[in-house]
């Protein structure tokens, strides 16, 4: 391994994230809500507390809490023999493993950053991703549901100036000579020195993406205080504790799966984590009854399949106490179906990387727990429904749900402009989610005001795609709609009005080409629906006028 001179960055990326103003981090600090400790610490602390208990299950593999903290001991020494330093941004783009857990909390032993990339994300927000942060390393694996991701970071490699090294959970494949690639098993080979925590608790802990409305996606920089508080007050939401054990179903990176309370709230009170490999409610039925699952997490769009499952699977589910479900809406009546038939208590929530976590309470009434989509965690989340002028509109009517607390950051990382439209001046962050607020305080989902759609939990920006599209030879404009679809929620339709002299029109398949070979985007952005449309309709204002779409779509 080498070790490479490194410029200190002039601007870190702490200094490009607006932080709370100082009298709100004070009284945070005050009432203890920030307990002003950092993730390095909180990994010791675990381990001296609760030892030779099991954290986490990956396979056949088993961590104890001592075990997680030596191996995130090891792990950091490897990434500093790399050169990585505190500050440093580290792409972190690993399916559901031991090994992603393990180099989050080396990179918090280093005081490094790590930047949660998605799973099916592909050259064009990985690429964005590490210019946007100067990302100095990226750890990835190997070939991950039929794509060879060494290729993908070979490619980011020789387009990220920043970018020094490739870091592989696998085997290095065709890149064994290319020395900018590093196997992950000799990570743990460079010694065990303990590591000065150097991090502050209102350092920036990690990096998190925004589904986005406009562009690329939006960094959203949590701090240990804030993150911390976050997972607390969803664990106590959720009642964990040392037996609760958790099944990581979606996919780790998710800030839902991560802290929401997650694999970061079980094992601030020692219970374990086991990870699913696989979405498929038959392998995540096995490991309920294996390892006596206590609680899960799942989306909307898994939710008919798991209740399929159950209608016939010989498992035995009864260890399961909670089955949370969100991050898109659940509908009334199939959350109805999750109470009837399943022994489980259902927990709706509606949560953001940005923020704000609701989630209903387990003692809630029925009919809340079906309909429902919770409240916020801490009574700190400061909550106004407002109507298009900012005003807060009577408790029961629909409005823009905007939130202000002690763990919903006052700004995107890099973003001034941006910011000034999705944060108020007294900053509220603007959610573009409709709402209705009942006297329990519960929140009820109605829409969206955001340009994006949610596909099956996925966020697609419409913009980003557009602007994509437009690239295209046979395209002269295009607008992304969200249709409603039985299976992901939400898929996407886009409108295209072809150039003229265009022999044939393009269809789904080429979309999905142009923008997954040629753009190199996530697959799941690819239009799901291709509708060919004579001329664009427009505002008054000679904008696209997406709600006539809309209509037309209703309309079909
Ligand atoms: P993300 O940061 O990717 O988790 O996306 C957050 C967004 O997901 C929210 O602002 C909502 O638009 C959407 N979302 C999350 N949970 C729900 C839910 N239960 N119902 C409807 N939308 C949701």
């Amino acid at each position: 391994m080498t070790t490479s001179n490194l410029e200190t960055p002039t601007t870190s990326i702490r200094d490009r994230i607006p932080n709370w103003p100082a009298d709100y981090a004070e009284r945070y600090r005050e009432l203890g809500l920030w307990e002003g400790k950092t993730f390095g610490t909180r990994v010791d602390e675990w381990a001296a507390a609760y030892g030779d208990s099991t954290a986490i299950v990956d396979g056949e593999q088993r961590i104890s809490y001592r075990d997680l903290a030596n191996r995130a001991t090891l792990v950091a020494n490897g990434l500093r023999s790399l050169g990585i330093r505190a500050g440093d941004a580290v792409l972190l783009q690993l399916p559901n493993s031991a090994e992603f857990i393990v180099t989050w909390f080396a990179l918090q032993r280093l005081a490094a950053i790590p930047v949660h990339t998605q799973p099916g994300h592909r050259h064009a927000e990985v690429g964005h991703l590490a210019g946007a942060t100067g990302a100095v390393a990226y750890v990835t694996t190997g070939v991950f549901n039929r794509f060879d991701h060494r290729e993908l970071a070979r490619d980011i490699l020789d387009t990220s100036p920043s970018l020094r090294t490739v870091i592989v959970a696998g085997d290095l494949g065709d890149h064994g000579s290319d020395d900018r690639f590093v196997p992950y098993s000799t990570l743990s080979t460079a010694g065990d020195d303990p590591i000065e925590d150097v991090a502050k608790p209102s350092d920036i802990a990690l990096l998190l993406l925004s589904g986005g409305t406009t562009g690329m996606p939006k960094l959203i920089g949590r701090t240990h205080d804030d993150y911390q508080y976050n997972s607390r007050a969803a664990g106590e939401r959720s009642r964990l504790d040392k037996d609760s054990v958790y099944l990581a179903v979606l996919p780790i990176a998710f800030n839902y799966t991560w802290n929401c309370p997650g694999i970061l709230a079980t094992l601030r009170v020692g219970g374990k984590v086991v990870l699913a490999s696989h979405q498929d409610p038959a392998i995540c039925f096995e490991l309920i009854e294996r390892e006596r699952v206590t609680m899960t997490a799942i989306n909307p769009q898994l939710a008919p399949l798991w209740l399929d499952e159950r209608s016939w699977t010989s498992n035995d589910l009864s260890s399961l106490r909670i089955i949370e479900i969100g991050s898109a809406r659940l509908s009334d009546h199939e959350a109805r179906r999750i109470i009837d038939e399943f022994d489980a208590t259902l927990q709706q929530i509606l949560g953001m990387s940005e923020g704000l976590f609701c989630a209903t309470h387990l003692d809630d009434e029925p009919e809340l727990l079906a309909t429902t989509q919770g409240v916020p965690v801490s009574v700190y989340d400061e909550i106004r429904v407002v109507d298009t002028e900012g005003n807060e509109v009577p408790t029961g009517e629909v409005g823009e749900l905007t939130v202000r607390g002690p763990y919903t950051p006052r700004g995107y990382f890099d973003a001034e402009e941006h910011n000034r439209k999705s944060f108020t001046a007294d900053g509220f962050y603007c959610t573009g989610d409709l709402v209705r607020r009942l006297e329990s305080g519960h929140l009820i989902v109605s829409g969206r005001i955001k340009d994006q759609i949610n596909r099956g939990g996925e966020k697609i920006a419409a913009t980003e795609i557009e602007g994509a599209l437009l690239r295209h030879p046979k395209i002269r404009a295009v607008a992304l709609i969200g249709e409603p679809d039985e299976t992901l929620g939400e898929r996407s339709v886009a409108f295209v009005v072809v150039e003229s002299g265009t022999k044939s029109a393009p269809n789904r398949r080429d979309l999905a080409d142009f923008l997954g070979d040629e753009a190199g985007f996530a697959a799941y952005k690819a239009p799901d629906v291709v509708r060919i449309i004579d001329e664009m309709p427009l505002t008054p204002l000679g904008k696209m006028d997406k709600n006539a779409l809309r209509q037309q779509l209703a309309g079909a």
